[in-house]
């Protein structure tokens, strides 16, 4: 059997052909590492000799989670060509900007978003389109089964790119993150390194696969080792409780962010889930109230917390499940493969346990973002990557983050960060989430505005939430309004888009 270079589903369909690669959880689907391989094959010798796909071109996927995201994502490697997953969470304008700046040569869709693609297809150039149903009869599984060989595997180095991932884009237009075979190859090292991972573990996939954090946590990282991954087609928050909180799933790993493990909070269920079979149980991707943590702490929950990015194919820290609860609240020490240093606005280091932007340099930070030299000339300055994040580290070398430094905003002259505020608001019972932004004022230059979202009958109002902060918060980080909505906008990672939150 002819292993291509660096492919680690080929190595393992050729080492441990039976064992348990992949299970689709919706289309109930399964796949031992040799038909995980073989599909991947005949997918991607239909890239090469039906799409012509040559070494370098994208190829697209608008879908939903699933098992054939990850065969696509192994399938463009061994065509030599980039993985490009769209968030079909963006409107049809904005996915035209990432097709027309990302210029694929295959667009896969599901049946669903058939609708954005018909529109697409008249406003972009898509050499070829192809449809997929989660293995029923459609032109991706027609492309498998026609069987085709790749000719002459070309064998992408570890410096090439595997993925193009475009960022959120909550400031301006979205930019893609090269992400390198190298990346994902020491990501898979440091998640394996920290999470006690090996052949025998089994990670649960539910953040979406168009963002690093349904790729490398901890798919790829359970791929590189041999292990399997079960893919939840969407975050289902009853679901996942089912298959988290039951031994006889057999999940071991898994990770989440804060917004995902607080709605799991909130179901009756919770109360009568167990843990103990869960072996690391990843959390981050955006600030973690205290309060959530210790919640799961109780149920025996030792959260690794993590701090990480797009540009960093994720994990930059994380934290020890032997340090889990004497360092609550941080994001754990840097990786082996990493450097990071806190510096002040002109760029000099600050000591330890002041506040500075975090920045990061290593094997799995980005060669830049695709097609913005103006981007990469500030954002990447001999390799360092500026993160935007605010950040200190303590002297046993723990990182806290403290908050996006744009999300910070200036009161009266002090610096508030709204991390802080939200966690103080959040330790009150009837509060379901709450996010807190800067507004302009005239007095204060900014001040603090919250929006709450209340548990079903809570009695809560504006003025208990006030005192509240006048007893634990300093005045000037306050809200000075308070607003009540049913939900908050989340994006689909399940993040809270603050820039999503009424100003005015
Ligand atoms: P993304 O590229 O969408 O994964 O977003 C990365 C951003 O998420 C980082 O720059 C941080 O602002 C935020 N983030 C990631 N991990 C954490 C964490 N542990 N605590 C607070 N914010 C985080």
């Amino acid at each position: 059997m002819d292993v291509p270079h660096y492919d680690w589903i080929a190595h393992h369909a050729m080492v441990t052909p039976g064992a348990p690669a992949q299970e689709d959880l919706h289309s109930k689907r399964r796949f031992t590492y040799l038909e995980m391989h073989r599909r991947i094959d005949a997918w991607a010798a239909w890239l090469q000799q039906e799409a012509g796909v040559r070494p370098g071109d994208r190829v697209a996927t608008l879908c939903h989670n699933s098992t054939d995201a990850n065969e696509m994502m192994f399938a463009a490697q061994r065509a030599g060509a980039i993985h490009l997953p769209l968030n079909w969470r963006l409107a049809v304008p904005e996915l035209e900007f990432i097709l027309n700046d990302a210029t694929p040569t295959v667009l896969v869709y599901s049946e669903e978003f058939a609708p954005q693609v018909a529109e697409l297809r008249g406003r972009c150039v898509l050499p070829h389109v192809v449809s997929k149903r989660d293995g029923e009869d459609s032109g991706y599984e027609r492309a498998i089964a026609a069987g085709l060989t790749l000719a002459a595997p070309p064998r992408p180095g570890l410096d090439d790119v595997w993925v193009l991932m475009y960022t959120s884009g909550t400031t301006g237009r979205p930019k893609g993150a090269q992400i390198t075979y190298r990346a994902q190859l020491f990501n898979a090292i440091h998640a394996t390194m920290t999470t006690e991972l090996t052949r025998r573990s089994r990670g649960l996939t539910y953040l979406p696969q168009f963002h690093v954090g349904g790729i490398c946590l901890y798919a790829m990282p359970c791929f590189h080792i041999g292990a399997s991954v079960a893919v939840m087609r969407q975050f289902d928050p009853q679901w996942c409780l089912d298959l988290i909180g039951t031994p006889a799933s057999g999940i071991t790993h898994l990770f989440g962010v804060p917004t995902n493990f607080l709605f799991m909070s909130q179901l009756p269920s919770f109360a009568e889930a167990r843990f103990e079979h869960l072996v690391s149980v990843g959390i981050g991707g955006a600030a973690s109230a205290l309060s959530l943590l210790k919640l799961y702490a109780d149920k025996g929950v030792l959260f690794q917390q993590g701090w990480g990015m797009t540009e960093t194919c994720t994990i930059g820290t994380l934290l020890s499940k032997e340090r889990a609860l004497d360092k609550i609240g941080s994001s754990g020490q840097q990786v082996l493969h990493a450097d990071l240093k806190i510096v002040d606005p002109s760029g000099v280091e600050v000591p330890t346990g002041q506040v500075g932007e975090l920045l990061i340099k290593g094997p799995t930070v980005t060669p830049g973002y695709w097609n913005r030299p103006e981007a990469n000339a500030t954002s990447l300055a001999d390799g360092w990557l500026r993160t935007g994040d605010a950040a200190y580290v303590d002297d046993e070398g723990f990182y806290y983050i403290v908050d996006r430094w744009k999300d910070m905003f200036i009161s009266g002259g002090e610096n508030v960060y709204p991390a802080e505020v939200e966690d103080a608001i959040f330790r009150m019972p009837g509060i379901a989430e709450v996010a807190v932004i800067g507004v302009a004022d005239e007095k204060w230059g900014e001040v603090g505005r919250a929006f709450v979202v209340l548990k079903a009958g809570s009695g809560i109002d504006a003025d208990d939430i006030l005192e509240h902060c006048a007893r634990h918060l300093a005045r000037f980080k306050i809200p000075k309004s308070i607003r009540f909505l049913p939900e908050l906008p989340h994006n689909a990672t399940g993040k809270v888009t603050k820039h999503a939150l009424p100003r005015e």
